[in-house]
């Protein structure tokens, strides 16, 4: 047998392995499961923009490769959504590549710092692929804890001096995946001054951006005065648009970032479908009346949650952002623990929070990606199954 490279066999086991194994086994013996795992929007892509994948799929200047940083139309569409959303002025030609899904250039901007041994800060909970890009680039991810009582924000005070003039890239999420945190125009600024004094460049990953229904829209970490000059921002119309499986998206700031991520991806891919291209220029520069269309629905089923789990003893306030409840796990469970035992006593699939880092431990995830309906249902089930909880 032929041994697989370190940076492969570095890669951690798949965490959900064994609620998905129980998932399985649940389903053959025949329980209706739901499940609240998925952070994977649940309706359909908006008309109009399927509209216009079909029309650019019928015309055969679309078929060749495309350019591997974008049509000039599309990063121009990028910019202006930008101008209007959040009054960040960006040149379309320097200052926005276009990416296969944001994912694709998050996991490949530290191929573009990182030599090995160098460090990127990580936050812990968090999407995993800030800390696995590091690793499969030869870099070391260090954690930046997320405690609720920062409001799930880093404490970058709590950095060790000689870590942060040694590391190179620091991700940021807001709002965030898993917790549901918004930043703040204080903390951005922080992030700003931090990354000048220890000449760092900041990731900040936007997914959720739109996904928001709180009194104050999410920030841009761009509109922050200096952010351009230390970082980049990564958005899709992924979840703004319920268009996760399109993969097209985008990385935009500061010019010699993107320029670097775009001459790296010149490499390896040859760019987005320029039909697909044409859709997401339809779907930014469109009527927004689906994007608070989906806010109102995600309200709802946040409502619904929250709901349910205070009728059983939590405490939780509404969130305000992204498509997930981030809760506290009862007395007496870990996170996996609780994420077995909803499943094998009401069929209900939660997210134990281990599996985004060792900082989510003591809390699961819930996913707002399925009908009202069927989250009462679920919330129901779990009520009659375990009663009231204690913490
Ligand atoms: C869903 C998600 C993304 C990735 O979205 P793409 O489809 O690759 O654009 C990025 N970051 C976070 C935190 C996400 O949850």
């Amino acid at each position: 047998m032929i041994a697989q490279a370190e940076r492969i066999a570095i890669l951690p086991p798949y965490l959900f392995a064994r609620i998905e194994q129980l998932v399985a086994e649940a389903k053959e013996n025949g329980v209706d499961v739901i499940s609240l795992g998925i952070g994977d929007p649940d309706q359909p892509t908006p008309p109009r923009i399927i509209a216009k994948l079909i029309e650019q799929a019928q015309n055969p200047a679309n078929h060749q490769y495309p350019s591997s940083v974008g049509l000039l139309a599309y990063r121009q569409a990028v910019a202006d959504w930008y101008r209007q959303r959040f009054d960040v002025e960006l040149d379309p030609k320097k200052e926005v590549v276009s990416l296969l899904g944001s994912k694709e250039g998050i996991a490949h901007i530290a191929f573009c710092y990182l030599n090995p041994g160098d460090l990127s800060l990580v936050p812990d909970p968090g999407y995993p692929v800030y800390g696995i890009g590091t690793l499969l680039a030869g870099g070391e991810p260090y954690i930046m804890p997320l405690r609720e009582e920062n409001g799930f924000l880093p404490d970058l005070t709590a950095i060790p001096e000689p870590i942060a003039r040694k590391a190179k890239l620091l991700y940021l999420n807001y709002p965030n995946n898993p917790t549901g945190a918004l930043a703040t125009r204080d903390f951005f600024t922080e992030v700003v001054a931090f990354a000048k004094k220890y000449d760092l460049i900041v990731c900040h990953d936007g997914a959720y951006s739109e996904i928001a229904w709180g009194p104050v829209k999410p920030l841009s970490f761009l509109q922050i005065p200096g952010a351009k000059e230390v970082g980049i921002e990564f958005n899709s119309v992924s979840k703004t648009y319920n268009m996760t499986g399109w993969r097209v998206g985008w990385a935009v700031g500061r010019a010699d970032v993107v320029e670097a991520l775009g001459r790296l991806k010149s490499n390896i891919d040859s760019g987005v479908f320029q039909a697909i291209q044409y859709a997401a220029i339809e779907a930014l520069t469109g009527p927004q009346d689906c994007v608070a269309a989906m806010q109102a629905l995600y309200k709802e089923r946040a409502v619904a949650v929250v709901e349910g789990l205070n009728a059983m003893g939590w405490r939780l306030r509404v969130p305000e952002a992204t498509i997930y409840v981030w809760v506290p796990v009862p007395k007496g469970f870990n996170s996996t623990g609780f994420a077995e035992f909803v499943l094998a006593k009401a069929g209900v699939v939660v997210t134990p929070g281990i599996g985004y880092g060792q900082y989510g431990e003591g809390y699961f995830r819930i996913a707002l990606t399925v009908e009202k309906e069927r989250i009462r249902e679920a919330l129901a089930r779990m009520k009659a199954a375990i009663g009231t909880v204690d913490f």
